[in-house]
């Protein structure tokens, strides 16, 4: 691909790739069950109108969003399927949930009677998931109160319960206490409401590793999110499913240079000329864009098929690359709009998320989120 008309940097997402994800996870799950993807932070970087368009076309049957500024932007953009927010947001964004028909997650009766209060006023009802705590300690009801949390606002004709989940902490790995513990804290909360006559409606607790390491799990519905863009949750799932990288970040070189040896390039002059044939190419991408700092002078960024280093400070804007001619592999020299490959392919080369994580000692999803921020995304 080209790249957009005015920055030489850009993401470029694989919509192929995608639409062979969103199946792969689809094909996991029986007739009634149901596919939820999850389109939080842009769609984890990957423009979440777009990736909403190539999932419904390769059966999504709701989405899920973490704000709702993400559900609204769903809905501009034209998407009529059901849009989970994942958390509870506060009571002024209520109209706006309404207007928009996104149903939040709900673990306040504070918040669950205000709900229902204005959805009569607008003569609507309003749907909501019942978030229950599992043991992550992050959102949800207890699961030991869940009886009395509905009884203290089911009472609501403004309300109506479409769904009631958790969210594992461990789900890399299925096999172990805490993950099963979890699993029977929330089997046991579902008993417990439908035996006092509540409906549960959508009964759903899987993520991505989830999904894939334990079908047992899957229950109503699965919520995947790091899956559908490619890329492995964990080690073990690698070799129980085959997905497909869907983001890469590709650059234009926009100036090459011959500095003298001694010289140095960026911010502070970590890194120094070591002899004069060394070409420095200059990059349009920065950690404004996802590109760490902390990757400086430890990154490799291909060209032509094979490795190049970066050198000195990364830039908020920019980013330095060496080429440096050894007599046992010559490099040929760059040129003014020669294209690079931060992540993803180039002829058998590939630096992928997975090795930008551990260089950055995070995960593939902040990486992925990171090079959403302000790259424009080219879908090829
Ligand atoms: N459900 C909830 C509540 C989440 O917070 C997330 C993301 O962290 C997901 C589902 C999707 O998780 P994953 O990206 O691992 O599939």
């Amino acid at each position: 691909a080209g790249g957009p008309a005015t920055r030489w940097a850009w993401v470029e997402i694989d919509r192929g790739a995608m639409l062979r994800n969103t199946r792969a996870f689809k094909k996991m799950l029986k007739p009634r069950q149901r596919l939820c993807c999850v389109l939080k932070a842009d769609a984890y970087g990957h423009g979440a109108v777009e990736s909403s368009k190539i999932m419904r076309s390769a059966g999504a049957d709701m989405f899920a969003v973490a704000t709702v500024a993400e559900g609204i932007e769903l809905r501009r953009g034209g998407c009529s399927a059901p849009v989970l927010v994942l958390g509870e947001p506060p009571c002024d964004a209520i109209p706006e949930l309404l207007e928009n028909d996104l149903m939040p997650a709900v673990y306040t009766s504070e918040f669950a009677l205000a709900f229902g209060e204005c959805a009569v006023q607008v003569d609507k009802v309003g749907k909501y998931h019942l978030a229950i705590e599992t043991g992550m300690n992050r959102i949800g009801v207890h699961y030991t109160k869940v009886v009395s949390f509905r009884r203290g606002i089911e009472f609501h004709r403004g309300i109506q319960c479409d769904g009631v989940f958790t969210h594992f902490a461990t789900a890399d790995d299925p096999c172990g206490w805490d993950y099963k513990l979890q699993c029977t804290r929330f089997d046991e909360a579902v008993q417990a409401m439908r035996d006092a006559g509540f409906e549960c409606g959508i009964v759903h607790c899987d993520n991505t590793p989830a999904s894939i390491l334990d079908p047992e799990s899957h229950h109503d519905m699965i919520r995947v999110g790091i899956g559908l863009y490619g890329l492995q949750p964990a080690d073990a799932t690698r070799e129980r499913i085959r997905l497909d990288p869907v983001m890469s970040v590709r650059a234009r070189v926009m100036r090459v240079a011959y500095p003298s040896m001694g010289e140095g390039v960026g911010y502070g002059f970590t890194y120094r000329v070591p002899r004069a044939t060394v070409q420095i190419c200059t990059l349009p991408i920065g950690y404004a864009d996802g590109l760490a700092r902390t990757l400086s002078n430890r990154m490799d960024v291909l060209y032509r098929g094979g490795r190049i280093r970066q050198v000195g400070n990364i830039c908020m804007d920019q980013t330095m690359v060496a080429i440096q001619q050894t007599p046992a592999e010559p490099i040929p020299e760059a040129e003014y709009g020669d294209l690079m490959t931060i992540v993803g392919r180039d002829g058998d080369a590939e630096v992928s998320m997975d090795e930008m994580a551990r260089l950055r000692n995070t995960i593939n999803y902040e990486v992925a989120c990171d090079f959403g921020m302000r790259l424009e995304k080219i879908y090829i």
